[in-house]
């Protein structure tokens, strides 16, 4: 069978919510029994964001293979439930990369080399990679950027001509913009998506769907004048009125007819009926009032949520199974660093320290772990979180008052985070740390072992820096355990405090895995510890978190193995 191919292209401006259109259109098309997958187009010229400031770009998503991807990414593992691969992120950086490496090997045989047809027909090579590496049925492409950007002009001109490529029976276009509120009228205003549909219809392509985000309820009167002017039914304009509920976004989509023109249009008739009645009980739960817990984040790029997205998606997945709504307080680790620790976190019932690089910040983490670990207050470290952890531990209980990380100190007397031997040598950035997947074997009797219920595991890496062995007997003395480790023995994967509710620390990030359906095993029982730390009982009695949403540690670890 031929894969077909939905695009998904952005107009007006940007952050739209075009990546989670594109996610939960995934999942109503995998609820109707087919096999999808997703890839995401970037113009930028960067090979990958690894190399980018969280600032200019959020989180940078890590898929099992290694690939250092978009954070649209996540949307799209997340509301879908699969695994995605490096075929399923490209970057103009890429593609020029991949062209010129061959003109430079004489590939082209004397040619000139352009942008139509050698850029163009690298960038359709790439996106029909992604049907025959994943074998999926249908595969959805999301353009990133807007209608009318420089850089993007090459995607759309490939996407333009895979219609003609694979015929039109296989290819759809969605095209999602945005409608202006003018307060003073109270009007929905539909002009700056005419003209981006004007801009995108002179490029060539003409949009089979228009999806109109706005913030207020959209009349039948608007959709037919857009209709009107776009050259598209009235039905195939889908509004997607603003919700608080990210989760809600599929159920939204489902009561419009956007999963049913789509399938129209690529001639395909739905497999079963769509059963969302998992998703909608995840929405239910959210909307429940529930006790509150308060859990405060501490990183280094707080003034950017979308730095941390997975973070806070995991732990907003943990707390939907427990019951409880999650406040999330963000701290910077700079106001740590000379601030009163009880006072910031006054209030506070959990501290999580995220992934991040470089020194900004570091003293402040550290007295949050501090506070932790004497208070009793839950602590979830994830990977430089963990790496925290342990030179807390190694500074206030080993009494090594000048430990540190080699990254923040290069001359510590007792660099007790370490650069891994195989990265002494390694002098580029882009895609060089331990990236993706690597196994962990668990410790009996460990609250990691408890959660996982497992005794092996796999998680997603991206780091350079180790906990060095040559301290790990002592701190193991001194009530540090090391519940996580590679199978060779090398690396310390997990650590936790002996005595302390839940102080846990991971060299991977597994935040990268959690699903809303799915709450991940650590975050789970982090969650678990707050709600037990604070005494909540729930309405229902006795039950197991994970039992409540569909058994989430059977169905996390038969969904560990990649699609
Ligand atoms: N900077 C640390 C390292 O490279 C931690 C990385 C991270 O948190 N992702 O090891």
């Amino acid at each position: 069978m031929t894969t077909k191919y939905i695009f998904f292209t952005g107009g007006v401006l940007s952050s739209v919510g075009k990546g989670v259109t594109a996610a939960a259109t995934g999942r109503l098309l995998k609820a109707r029994g087919f096999s999808v997958a997703v890839q995401k187009l970037d113009p930028y010229i960067n090979v990958d964001p690894g190399t980018m400031s969280p600032y200019q770009h959020g989180e940078v998503f890590v898929l099992d293979d290694g690939a250092e991807t978009d954070l649209d990414l996540g949307h799209y593992e997340r509301f879908i439930d699969i695994r995605l691969s490096k075929v399923c992120n490209i970057t103009t950086g890429q593609v020029y990369a991949e062209v010129i490496s061959r003109e430079r090997r004489g590939d082209y045989l004397g040619g000139t080399i352009q942008v139509i047809p050698h850029i163009t027909n690298e960038i359709k090579r790439r996106v029909r990679l992604v049907g025959k590496e994943t074998g999926a049925e249908i595969v959805l492409v999301e353009v990133g950027g807007t209608i009318g950007d420089i850089e993007g002009l090459p995607f759309l001109e490939a996407i333009r001509q895979m219609r003609l490529d694979l015929g039109r029976e296989n290819t759809a276009y969605i095209h999602l913009t945005w409608l202006p509120h003018i307060g003073a009228t109270g009007e929905l205003k539909t002009k700056p998506t005419q003209h981006s549909v004007r801009e995108l219809r002179s490029i060539g392509i003409l949009p089979d769907v228009i999806v109109t985000r706005s913030d207020y309820p959209v009349d039948d009167e608007i959709q037919e004048k857009i209709a009107l002017f776009c050259d598209v039914d009235a039905k195939a304009v889908i509004p997607m009125v603003t919700t608080p509920i990210l989760y809600e976004i599929p159920l939204l989509l489902e009561k419009t007819s956007i999963a049913n023109l789509i399938l129209d249009r690529l001639d395909l008739e739905p497999k079963q009926t769509p059963d969302l009645r998992e998703w909608q009980s995840i929405v239910d739960e959210l909307r429940r009032d529930r006790p509150a817990i308060n859990i405060a984040v501490v990183g280094k790029y707080v003034e950017l949520h979308d730095a941390y997205i997975s973070v806070r998606e995991a732990l907003n997945h943990a707390a939907i199974a427990n019951q409880v709504t999650l406040n999330l307080t963000w701290v910077h680790a700079t106001e740590l660093d000379k601030g009163d620790a009880k006072e910031i976190f006054k209030g506070i019932d959990g501290i999580v320290i995220p992934g991040g690089f470089g020194s900004r910040g570091i003293e402040g983490k550290i007295r949050a772990a501090t506070y932790a670990r004497e208070n009793n207050v839950p602590y979830l470290g994830l990977c430089l979180g963990m790496q925290v952890m342990v030179i807390e531990f190694a500074r206030e209980v080993l009494q090594l008052d000048r430990s540190n990380s080699a990254e923040f100190d290069r001359g510590t007397p007792d660099p007790i985070i370490d650069l891994m031997p195989e990265q002494h040598d390694v002098s580029e950035k882009g895609g060089t740390m331990r990236l993706g997947l690597y196994p962990c074997q668990l410790q009996p009797g460990s609250i990691a072992r408890e959660a996982y219920q497992t005794e092996l595991v796999e998680e997603r890496h991206r780091h350079r820096f180790e906990l060095n062995n040559e301290y790990r007997f002592d701190l193991e003395q001194a009530g540090m355990i090391c519940s996580g480790i590679s199978p060779d023995n090398q690396l310390v994967e997990i650590t936790e405090i002996k005595g302390h509710p839940f102080m846990l620390g991971t060299q991977f990030h597994p935040e990268f895995l959690s699903r809303p359906n799915r709450p991940h095993p650590l975050f789970n029982a982090f969650i678990r510890a707050i709600r037990e730390n604070n005494g909540i009982i729930n309405k229902n009695g006795n039950y197991s978190a994970c039992e409540r949403i569909g058994g989430c540690l059977s169905s996390y670890l038969t969904n560990s193995i990649r699609m």
